[in-house]
């Protein structure tokens, strides 16, 4: 019979973003980005997981040329775009992205020092294409292992309880740090939310065919997956189908369809929480930054969340993001380029 109706989708969306084309495509180019101290420009866009840089850096481009350096440590890799929450092509609007689903190390999994190098190589190119180049992902460790001056590739995690290393503030771009806030609570709700929708885009089918084909594979494959097992969604989900192997018999047995039902409730309610975890150490990450000097720009996207969550229309969720988050973005931006 017909499907139940189904409720709106509590994503971001980017249907209403104006299309960057006019800054982005149309040939502008940027005095070269390189300050009186000789160092390049660069805009970081930080924040916790699900709090809307992505969309940021595309509304951004359509005020400024600029290309989007990926800074999530899952979304290097090839694979699993649904379950790592990669922007799809269709949602970039043209904007050139890197390191972004393109990165294949040596050793399976990038190290904070190759992504420095990769993305300190990035940063250069898009510079001698007068474009701004704009750092946009939530691993704070890698970009942190980027900006600095001076990285010490030998010491621990700047993060670690313990670490040898600390955070420093000399950095070697000339950096406009802004960082997307969404009130923890609000935050919480939206990514569980999100979780459902992922879901609802293929995410299950997309963790089976990646269960399946970890048997399947040669060891040069499994090696470059060994960054992306990590990923929220594929511990999870391996408890599911360690019990119900993709693709097996389904069996017509009421009881064992109650146990399967179990096992995929909690696979879910697993990623909700871990993915709430994340976003909670993230944020406690970019306060140490700021506690230790880094001059970050908070701008405040709780209420454009709480009217999603609520489901606004879509046109009022658009408003209250831009006056709240994109116009300012935009004045630090322009002035940041004129310094
Ligand atoms: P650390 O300081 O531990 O290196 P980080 O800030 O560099 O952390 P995060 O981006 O916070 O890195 O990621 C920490 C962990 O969270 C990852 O190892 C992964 O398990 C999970 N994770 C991060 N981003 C994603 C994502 N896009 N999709 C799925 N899981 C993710």
């Amino acid at each position: 019979g017909a499907s139940a109706p189904r409720a709106r989708s509590a994503r971001m969306d980017y249907s209403t973003t104006t299309t960057p084309s006019a800054a982005a495509t149309a040939g502008v180019s940027l005095r070269r980005h390189r300050h009186r101290n000789n160092k390049d420009k660069l805009l970081v866009i930080m924040g916790a997981t699900g709090t809307g840089k992505s969309r940021l850096s595309i509304d951004l481009a359509a005020h400024f040329p600029l290309e989007v350096i990926n800074s999530d440590k899952m979304q290097f890799y090839e694979g699993l775009d649904i379950t790592t929450n990669k922007i799809p092509v269709h949602d970039r609007l043209g904007v050139a992205h890197h390191l972004l689903g393109d990165v294949y190390p040596a050793g399976g999994e990038l190290t904070p020092a190759e992504f420095r190098s990769l993305a300190g190589k990035a940063i250069a190119d898009i510079t001698g294409r007068r474009k701004l180049p704009v750092l946009v992902g939530g691993s704070n460790s890698f970009i942190h292992a980027l900006v600095v001056d001076r990285f010490d590739s030998s010491g621990s995690n700047v993060f670690e309880e313990g670490s040898n290393s600390v955070i420093s503030t000399e950095l070697r771009y000339n950096c406009c740090l802004i960082w997307v806030d969404v009130s923890i609570k609000v935050l919480n709700d939206y990514l569980s939310k999100r979780v459902d929708d992922m879901l609802d885009s293929g995410m299950f089918d997309e963790l089976a065919d990646f269960y399946v084909s970890e048997d399947e594979f040669n060891d040069d494959d499994s090696a470059a997956r060994t960054g992306l097992r990590k990923a929220i969604g594929v511990p999870e989900f391996d408890l599911y189908f360690k019990k119900f192997r993709p693709g097996s018999e389904e069996e017509d047995d009421p009881e064992w369809d109650r146990m399967r039902r179990g096992a995929f409730e909690e696979a879910v309610r697993a990623m909700k929480e871990n993915t709430c975890q994340l976003a909670k150490n993230q944020i406690g990450k970019i306060l140490r930054l700021k506690g230790s000097g880094w001059d970050l720009r908070r701008l405040d996207a709780t209420e454009a969340f709480r009217a999603v969550l609520t489901s606004e229309s879509g046109q009022r969720c658009t408003e209250i993001w831009e006056r709240q988050v994109l116009e300012p973005s935009v004045k630090i931006v322009k002035r940041f380029l004129d310094e």
